[in-house]
């Protein structure tokens, strides 16, 4: 992973993040780590930190293949580490680094335990719940909202995804040939 950020890429972030760049850069590469560790383990490459006071608080990894459940997002881990040894209070003081965008059942729920700010990689163009699909962190109900911050790595998140899919669609069954389909449509 590149350890400096392309200069024609720093234009496209947000301005919150580039007033900070070396502090948050710091906590996304640590967010990267853990989406690589998924990879090498066939999870889908999604690892996130929470970080409070300066200090990673609890970190995650998506873990749905390997445990069949579909709510075990990286997101999900990260919250339940903090809340093993710490109280559900610290969150509203704490920010959220995720490769990618949060769905929008992590959102929802990030929203519920009141995060500052979420920064994550890439956007999530099927079930993104802040901005891409959904607005969950920003919408009006009755819990606060929350300030949410796309594209810091988002090439690298990218690619760890890009580099999964790869990975899937070799193990995955060949296709019979294209002839024995169609003889199939005919019959
Ligand atoms: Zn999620």
């Amino acid at each position: 992973m590149d350890e400096e950020l392309a200069l024609e890429s720093l234009d496209e972030l947000p301005a919150e993040v580039r007033l900070n760049l070396p502090f948050h850069s710091r906590f996304m590469r640590e967010a990267l780590q853990m989406a690589e560790k998924a990879l090498t383990i066939g999870e889908t490459p999604v690892g996130c930190v929470i970080v409070h006071e300066g200090a990673v608080v609890g970190s995650g990894m998506n873990d749905t293949n390997k445990s069949l459940n579909g709510t075990r997002h990286a997101e999900f881990l990260a919250i339940t580490g903090v809340l093993c040894s710490h109280s559900p209070d610290i969150l509203r003081f704490a920010d959220l680094y995720v490769t990618v965008e949060p769905c929008i059942m992590c959102a929802s729920a990030l929203r519920q335990y009141g995060i500052r700010n979420v920064f994550f990689g890439c956007g999530n163009e099927r079930f993104g719940g802040t901005g891409t699909v959904l607005s969950v962190h920003a919408d009006a109900t009755l819990d606060a909202p929350y300030k949410s911050y796309g594209g810091l790595y988002r090439k690298e998140a990218i690619n760890l995804l890009r580099r999964f899919y790869i990975q899937e669609n070799k193990k995955a069954p060949r296709p019979r040939p294209k002839r024995e389909r169609e003889l199939n449509l005919l019959t």
